[in-house]
């Protein structure tokens, strides 16, 4: 049935939201991709994207921190793809440091891409989800939605904001066919993850194998690291009929780090 569909997945340009992006059009999904990156990498990857689902797929460069460009992107997916059905909020950065160092327009920025820009999407679709009477709503979180750890303040903020956040919109949309899910992994190794690691090896005074090994996967019990394709099929799931009953749902991919 996701070959009927259409989506919009914020941040799908790398890591996670390519992910995504890349498991549904395999599965027939019109996808309209998101985020920064190489234009001409972008172009490949919107060809790639058509070619797999034999379906046309869009890019738009919405910047996340801004409310009118987001709701031009999700309009641009109604009007292109003459309805919008699925919506995956992915696009995320992060910042590590000391709280009484850090800085403000760090925290604003964070809480506007990880969470404002959620509830931004969510405002726009729903309308439409409504008026269809279907709607699938993947907001990817964090195992820090559900715990915490030092130095991550705006991160942990914005996480469990979203996981609030997806729980009150279920219950207001759930009689409407329209379901809202959180997807929280634990460390997976993009380039969001790729980044952190000198500067908490900074912030900790330790080498940078030490914040891999001791500091990441010290927090998950598997001690691997999450890959990308599995957080991708949780999300597909998520978007397909079958997973009707699943609504206001956190569910960790996080090799059991916050089962401890
Ligand atoms: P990534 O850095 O590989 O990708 C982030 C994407 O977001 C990119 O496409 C980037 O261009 C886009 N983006 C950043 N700022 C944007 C903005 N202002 N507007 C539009 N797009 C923007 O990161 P990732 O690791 O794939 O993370 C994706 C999501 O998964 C994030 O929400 C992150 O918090 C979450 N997450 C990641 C991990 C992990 O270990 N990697 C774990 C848990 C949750």
């Amino acid at each position: 049935m996701l070959n009927t569909r259409t989506a919009v997945i914020t941040g799908s340009t790398s890591g996670i939201g390519r992910g995504v992006a890349l498991k549904l059009a395999s599965l027939g999904t019109r996808v309209m991709i998101n985020g920064f990156g190489d234009s001409e990498d972008i172009k490949a990857l919107a060809a790639e994207l058509a070619e797999l689902s034999g379906q046309q797929a869009l890019y738009n460069p919405a910047d996340m921190s801004k409310p009118t460009e987001i709701k031009a992107m999700i309009e641009q997916a109604e009007a292109e793809f003459g309805g919008l059905d699925i919506v995956v909020n992915n696009a995320g950065i992060q910042f590590v440091s000391p709280v009484e160092d850090f800085p403000i327009d760090k925290w604003d920025q964070i809480i506007a891409i990880n969470m404002n820009s959620n509830f931004h999407t969510i405002r726009a679709a729903i309308p439409g989800m409504k008026r269809r009477g279907w709607g699938r709503i993947v907001n990817i979180a964090s195992a820090h939605s559900l715990v915490a750890s030092p130095f991550k303040s705006a991160y942990v903020t914005a996480k469990h904001g979203v996981a609030g956040m997806s729980k009150s919109v279920a219950l207001e949309v759930a009689q409407n066919g329209i379901t809202v899910n959180c997807v929280s992994p634990g460390y997976v190794l993009t380039p969001l993850v790729a980044a952190q690691i000198p500067d908490t090896a900074k912030a900790r005074g330790i080498t940078q194998e030490e914040v891999k090994n001791d500091v990441m996967l010290a927090a998950q019990p598997t001690k691997k690291f999450v890959e990308i394709e599995h957080v991708a099929e949780m999300v597909a799931y998520l978007c397909s009929d079958a997973a009707q009953g699943m609504t206001g749902s956190n569910v960790s991919i996080d090799g059991g780090w916050t089962a401890q």
